[in-house]
């Protein structure tokens, strides 16, 4: 990352023409910025202030709403400004050259958040949840993020990092005194208290990946026999033509995708290659993908036509373990379904609706995180399964002096979590996925 202490600028709404378009401004100089490009004294703090913006000239740039936000009330935790110009690209241009010349250098991809981070104005947990935030797709991705922005994730590591610290250092009385005769009940009571907050974690840590899979999205794979209409369905569901559908078993030789949104949720809707014992080994191959793709799937959704024996029962592979919902396809053709398949119709339509309603009420299930806030990424997951792990080691410690280095890591693992520990390596990754002027 170039220079820190630069002051930067940076288009922070969205590119193109636009009736409204903000410029962000960040750093020490900005207030004289805002003095050069105004001609005049910087606007009351956070108030929109009307402002005519020259050129080095004279020319007048744009006549535009100027705020100003002093230090440490700003988002970046420096001295900031807004400009929202007009939206024009010659405005724009015009501004953008007139900074430069001020000395302002254009913003890297997050860095008005990296900035806030850095400035203690958030912490890791909440610059990633501005991240999600700005991703969001559906009201439950929203709503999450903006709890985790709220820093109620964070607020409860950093409760354990405390209760850690609290037990580190009971630990450490221990090590200083071995020879004095101090109760059994106050090794007992350390003991207990690293179990309880081993609970805690793994409890947490039990949630079925809530967070992350509401974060991310569900994968749900359609999977059957060649030739059940799991593309007609699958097209039927996306409300459009994804899948390539045929009367010539076999056609679907690659995994396709759709994106849907069900119960709030936006799902990743898998075609897979219909699974036989392919002779060509073009669609062998796609079988095996399907079958690889469909290991990975939060759900299965078997697609059979019930005029044709079931075959791919025992074709779904490692899928196969996995959670289930049984359709019976062309029900148009009036061939009874035996009782726990859904009866649909791909070409007609029938049935659909309810489809639809039993994989939303799955996605909602599979994703409900209300209540205390959820992780919500891999990250998170592994830094907390690393600090229970280490609290079950400190647990069963013999050595008192294990137990302490033991007491150490899992604090390190939180630490790490909401960035008070190595977040450098952790900032260059997330940071590199924001956009420019976040
Ligand atoms: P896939 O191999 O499982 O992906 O099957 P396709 O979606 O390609 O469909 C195979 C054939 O079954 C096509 O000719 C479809 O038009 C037909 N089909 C799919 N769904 C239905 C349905 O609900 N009713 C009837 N009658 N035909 C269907």
């Amino acid at each position: 990352m170039s220079g820190e202490a630069d002051t930067i600028f940076a288009l922070a709404s969205g590119a193109g023409r636009a009736a409204v378009s903000v410029v962000r401004i960040s750093g020490t100089e900005s207030g004289n910025v805002i003095r050069g490009l105004c001609r005049g004294a910087v606007p009351p703090a956070r108030r929109a202030s009307l402002r005519t913006l020259r050129d080095e000239a004279g020319a007048v740039l744009d006549r535009a709403l100027v705020l100003w936000f002093p230090a440490p009330r700003s988002y970046s935790g420096e001295d900031s400004a807004e400009l929202h110009l007009h939206g024009g690209a010659a405005v724009l241009a015009g501004v953008a050259d007139r900074l430069a010349a001020l000395g302002v250098r254009p913003a890297e991809p997050g860095e008005f958040t990296r900035r806030a981070f850095l400035h203690g104005r958030m912490d890791l947990l909440q610059a990633e949840a501005v991240a999600d935030l700005v991703a969001a797709e559906t009201a439950l991705q929203r709503q999450q993020a903006l709890r985790q922005l709220e820093g109620g994730l964070g607020g409860l590591y950093r409760a354990w990092s405390e209760a850690l610290l609290r037990l580190l250092a009971q630990q450490e009385a221990l090590i200083d005194f071995p020879d004095e005769a101090l109760p059994a009940d106050v090794e007992t009571g350390l003991r207990e208290e690293i179990l309880a907050l081993h609970l805690a974690m793994t409890a947490h840590l039990d949630d079925g990946r809530r967070g992350e899979r509401l974060r991310e999205g569900l994968v749900f794979a359609v999977m059957g026999p060649p030739n059940a209409g799991k593309s007609t369905l699958v097209n039927a569901l996306a409300g459009r033509d994804v899948a390539i559908v045929s009367a010539l078993p076999g056609t679907t030789r690659d995994v396709l995708e759709a994106r849907v949104v069900l119960g709030g949720v936006p799902v990743t809707l898998l075609d897979t290659a219909g699974l036989r014992a392919a002779g060509d080994p073009i669609e062998a191959e796609g079988v095996r993908r399907a079958l690889a793709r469909a290991a990975t799937a939060d759900l299965v959704i078997e697609v059979h036509d019930p005029q044709t024996p079931a075959t791919a029962q025992s074709m779904l592979g490692e899928a196969a373990g996995k959670r289930r919902v049984v359709v019976a396809n062309k029900a148009d053709l009036g061939t009874a379904a035996d009782g726990s398949a859904l009866p649909v119709s791909a070409t007609t339509g029938f049935g659909l609706e309810r489809l639809s309603r039993v994989l939303s009420g799955i996605a909602a299930e599979m994703t409900a995180t209300a209540g205390p806030p959820t992780l919500t990424r891999a990250r998170h997951r592994a830094a907390l399964g690393a600090a229970a792990a280490a609290l079950a080691r400190a647990a069963d410690a013999k050595l008192p002096e294990l137990r302490g280095e033991d007491l150490r890591t899992a604090m390190l693992a939180l630490g790490r979590i909401t960035g008070q520990v190595g977040a450098d390596e952790i900032l260059d990754s997330l940071f590199a996925q924001f956009c420019i002027g976040k």
